[in-house]
């Protein structure tokens, strides 16, 4: 439930806008900073998962390194203060400005996702008269038991190099004279709860391709898990900075050699929604209760443009009642939440259980921190949502 006290101060701001709890974020991150070192990983925060300035600059504050998928991502991450050689580029359509951007910034990897791709990168990079720092991303054909739409690290999905072309992969790469190889990339797929099960699985691939490579006459040192940490979108609350100690637990020791040492390459990950998923909230008011045949419906002034994930995947984000909370003892009821974009899909939640709702109740859609306010959209011409921070003590600390 998000603090009562910030109730106040939002009322009067024009809906539906993203909430973004900057103390939470603040605590996620230093969690994170502490399990890097202690586990001795780097880590580079996806960029995409939440772009805005604000959020980006916390975290670059506190040292990490960036994932992008894109020139702009890059070259806003080198904006917001990420050091170019902390910057990770991953992407199966770069463009030829995009890696042009990329290796002149000298970024610290262009993470090549096919053998097509890594010609490209020589060649940009001879151009130039440099070298490029490259990893390359290998499916490695495992399932993340996730969603069909977040899982990648299948042979069915386009990300990677699959096990068939490794041969190839290994011949070109010895060919590259404008590129420094540095290792391996992998990214199976996002909100994997199934933590210890498909990493460890992950992991003990990623050996057996090391081994693969180190055979063939390659240095790998470094190699990047990618992301993948899911959050609990049913109940927020009960663990808002998500289980990262077990996640990197899990790599590190999955990636142990047979004699119980450490790898001798450096390990990298890239979580971008376990850090910024809980401190997002979109905020909403109720325009209408309407009475169907046989439900409720409560209509919201956010909709699907807004944040797209229940649309796009079913997703499920679980709705408040913020202003019931100034109604202590106020009876239940089963309501359909729905927002007011003209498409069937634009749903919130069928059947929830919420506090009686009037119209110009606020509302909270939950746990709306990533892949949220950088998927909105202007569909049916509806204005962008803006952002609000606030701090530890629950002032505001920006709008816009
Ligand atoms: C999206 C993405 C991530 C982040 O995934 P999360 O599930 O948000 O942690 C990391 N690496 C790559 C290559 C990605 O595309």
């Amino acid at each position: 439930m998000l603090d009562i006290n910030i109730l106040d101060k939002i009322k009067e701001i024009r809906t539906p806008f993203y909430l973004y709890d900057m103390e939470l974020l603040e605590n996620t991150v230093r969690e994170v900073v502490r399990l890097s070192e202690k586990y001795g990983m780097e880590v580079h925060y996806a960029v995409k998962a939440n772009a805005n300035a604000r959020i980006l600059d916390c975290i670059a504050s506190h040292g990490l390194g960036a994932d992008c998928v894109s020139g702009n991502e890059v070259l806003f991450a080198l904006e917001r203060g990420f050091p170019a050689g902390k910057i990770a580029f991953s992407g199966v359509g770069k463009t030829d400005w995009e890696i042009e951007a990329a290796v002149r910034n000298g970024i610290f990897s262009l993470n090549c996702e096919s053998l097509p791709e890594i010609e490209v990168v020589d060649s940009i990079a001879r151009k130039l008269n440099t070298r490029a720092g490259i990893f390359v991303r290998i499916n490695p054909n495992i399932d993340a038991h996730t969603h069909k739409y977040i899982t990648t690290g299948l042979e069915e999905n386009k990300f990677g190099v699959s096990e068939h072309e490794f041969d190839a992969l290994a011949d070109l790469l010895q060919r590259c004279e404008h590129l420094d190889f540095k290792g391996l990339h992998f990214h199976i797929g996002s909100q994997i709860l199934d933590v210890e099960d498909v990493y460890a699985t992950e992991c003990s691939r990623v050996r057996d391709i090391v081994s693969y490579f180190e055979g063939k006459g390659l240095r790998i040192a470094h190699v990047d898990l990618g992301g993948g940490l899911g959050v609990d979108y049913t109940d927020p609350d009960s663990r808002p900075v998500p289980d990262f100690e077990t996640w990197f637990r899990t790599l590190a020791e999955g990636l142990r050699t047979d004699s119980g040492h450490a790898p001798s390459y450096r390990l990298h990950v890239e979580p971008g929604r376990s850090i910024v998923a809980q401190c997002g909230t979109l905020v909403t008011r109720l325009i209408y209760v309407k009475h169907g045949a046989d439900k409720t419906f409560l209509i919201t002034d956010a909709g699907m443009n807004d944040l797209i994930r229940p649309a796009l995947y079913g997703a499920y984000h679980k709705v408040e009642n913020l202003s019931a909370l100034t109604r202590p003892g106020s009876a239940e009821k089963k309501y359909d939440v729905v927002g007011p974009v003209c498409e069937s899909s634009d749903v919130w939640g069928e059947g929830r259980i919420l506090p009686e709702s009037f119209r110009g109740d606020l509302m909270a859609i939950r746990s709306a921190g990533a892949y949220g306010q950088v998927m909105a959209c202007r569909y049916n011409m509806r204005d962008l949502a803006p952002a609000v921070y606030y701090d530890g003590k629950g002032e505001i600390l920006e709008q816009y």
